[in-house]
């Protein structure tokens, strides 16, 4: 549904597509060509125009917001143990990385393959202990 301020937008809109091709239609006109078909067609040639630019900015703002969320994605650094030695590796990665993660141990120099494994746990809610009528803590 449209609201107010956006009708509003649209209707200065369509106004000034209609008097930009009044103009052009009646200085074709004065060339002898017909005002009604150069109109229409002005204003055909106007609505393709700008359909054509709002998609080509829309994708282009598209592009650019996922590009920004893609720089939000940090680094993230871990320490890891070596699957060889056991001994522990810092190793630092970027999440949106789809390729294969994989680590050179410091220790032993052998090549290491990183899994992320997500664990799913429950939530502790407290425990509500149930009132005991008749006793208070003066008695014990
Ligand atoms: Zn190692």
């Amino acid at each position: 549904m449209l609201k107010n301020k956006e009708f509003l937008y649209l209707l200065k809109s369509t106004a000034i597509v209609f008097i930009v091709s009044a103009i052009g239609a009646l200085g074709i006109s004065l060339f002898g060509y017909n005002f009604i078909a150069s109109f229409l067609i002005l204003t055909c040639i106007q609505y393709i125009l700008f359909s054509t630019i709002s998609s080509v900015i829309n994708s282009f703002f598209i592009e650019k917001t996922k590009q920004k969320e893609l720089e939000k994605i940090e680094n993230l650094s871990t320490i890891l143990n070596c699957a060889y030695c056991n001994q522990q590796n810092l190793m630092t990665f970027l999440p949106d990385d789809g390729e294969n993660m994989e680590f050179v141990c410091d220790h032993c120099k052998k090549k290491n393959s990183v899994k992320i494994n997500f664990i799913v746990a429950r939530i502790t809610e407290p425990v509500t202990v149930p009132k005991v009528e008749g006793i208070s803590l003066e008695d014990i």
